[in-house]
């Protein structure tokens, strides 16, 4: 993702792997474990040192912590750094969510997950923790003591990953390890520069329950509109959610059956998470193939805060407040998993991606700039007379947004958005696309 204009010369997309490695012997399970709760416990100690000497930074928290660390965990010292990383991130979101009235002030933060996320040692980094290897896992403890977790490598893996990787095309970036049972879960992401490519115009994508919609501005172009159905991902979740109701309601009769339950109930939520995940990377590759024919910067509308928005019970400014059902509804449509599968699908092919806000975004009208209030899912300006579908606007509204955020080298001609308004057809309907399933991934 590019987030200023300096960034723009190297792209970078980064795509994570997940391993898992064969079933661990005693030993190393024990080992893995013991690590794993030394990490939780070296994160909390800086989250208290960095308390307790009003510090931020990790230099100076060296000075004043390192040693009583060291003595007291005794571990390489690059544990130390990929703790305080984990530690600082903690405590920069606790400190925002204070801010926010979200966190108590009094109540500092603690690590409680059992995962770690490992500072890599290699070309660049003689002293770090952890070494990937293709095939395998090298954990520094200390000085000559090593812990080598092998792992399952898959074709998928090597096709996907490790060719590129032992070309050199693809570099990897902090391993991140947990445990679970008797395996271990790795997780390597991998990073590749990506050359970037001169932008045509811009792309906005609205996100609906049932759609998702785009709207293409390039200079001196007619805007294009872009329908994609997802209306099978809400119909996913509502199947899976009667199924689990009625396994619910059949095991609840005793005879009580819990480890029955408990088992089917995991099944159920597997699939609908595989299949919904799916349509999410059909949708986004997609979207990646359209940005690539189009050459256009990406836009989406900011979702931050969404959830919250639509949790809230209490009347927003001018409008309603959503119904429960709908606010359920919306609530289960993954976004924030589908735009980070769209960004990193985007930015592989060396194209920008940004974000905006989605403020005003379905009400204002994209021609005349006039607020309206839509009613139902026609929107109609007062002013000019313009007529569309609600969706479309928001996207087109996004798309207007982002021209102004995307890095203005980026651009190679005048901005697009000062060119169509005059031309600009009133009332115009997407061309709707179909999404095929049956593709992989
Ligand atoms: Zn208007």
């Amino acid at each position: 993702m590019v987030e200023n204009a300096s960034e723009v010369e190297d792209v970078q997309s980064v795509s994570s792997a997940r391993f898992i490695t064969p079933p661990l012997t005693g030993r190393k399970r024990e080992l893995l474990g013991d690590l794993l709760g030394k990490f939780a416990e070296s994160v909390n100690f800086y989250i208290q040192k960095c308390l307790e000497h009003k510090v931020t930074s990790r230099a100076s928290l060296h000075h004043v912590a390192y040693e009583e660390w060291k003595s007291r965990f005794d571990l390489a010292t690059h544990w130390f750094h990929s703790a305080g990383q984990m530690a600082t991130q903690t405590l920069r979101s606790w400190r925002k969510l204070c801010r926010q009235g979200q966190a108590n002030p009094e109540k500092p933060p603690a690590y409680k997950a059992r995962t770690m996320r490992l500072e890599l040692w290699g070309d660049r980094n003689q002293t770090g923790v952890c070494r990937f290897c293709g095939n395998v896992i090298q954990i520094r403890i200390r000085r000559g003591e090593y812990l080598w977790l092998p792992l399952v490598v898959t074709e998928h893996h090597v096709l996907r990953y490790l060719r590129d990787w032992r070309e050199g095309k693809k570099k990897v970036g902090e391993i991140t390890i947990s445990l679970f049972k008797d395996r271990a879960n790795v997780f390597v992401p991998f990073k590749c520069e990506v050359e970037p490519r001169p932008t045509e115009g811009i792309c906005g994508i609205d996100i609906n329950e049932q759609s998702v919609d785009l709207t293409i501005l390039k200079p001196n172009e007619q805007p294009k509109h872009i329908s994609l159905d997802v209306s099978k991902l809400p119909a996913i979740r509502h199947s899976s959610q009667l199924k689990r109701k009625s396994i619910q309601r059949k095991l609840d009769t005793p005879p009580q059956r819990p480890v029955q339950k408990r088992r089917l109930k995991a099944k159920y939520w597997r699939r609908e998470r595989n299949r919904t995940n799916q349509i999410l990377h059909v949708v986004s590759k997609q979207i990646a193939k359209i940005a690539e024919r189009e050459r256009v910067a990406v836009t989406f509308g900011g979702i931050k805060g969404i959830r919250g928005f639509m949790r809230s019970k209490r009347k927003s400014k001018n409008g309603r407040a959503l119904r429960k059902d709908m606010r359920r509804r919306l609530n289960q449509w993954p976004f924030r998993k589908f735009q980070f599968y769209a960004e990193y699908k985007v930015a592989r092919q060396g194209l920008p991606t940004v974000e905006v806000s989605n403020y005003h975004k379905s009400k204002d009208c994209p021609i005349c700039g006039r607020y309206n209030r839509p009613n139902g899912h026609t929107y109609r300006c007062k002013a000019c007379g313009f007529e569309a579908s609600r969706h479309l606007v928001a996207s087109w509204n996004i798309a207007k947004d982002g021209a102004r955020h995307v890095p203005a080298d980026c651009w190679q001609m005048q901005s697009p958005v000062d060119g169509l308004v005059a031309q600009a057809k009133l009332g115009m309907e997407p061309e709707k696309l179909p999404v095929q399933f049956s593709t992989g991934i």
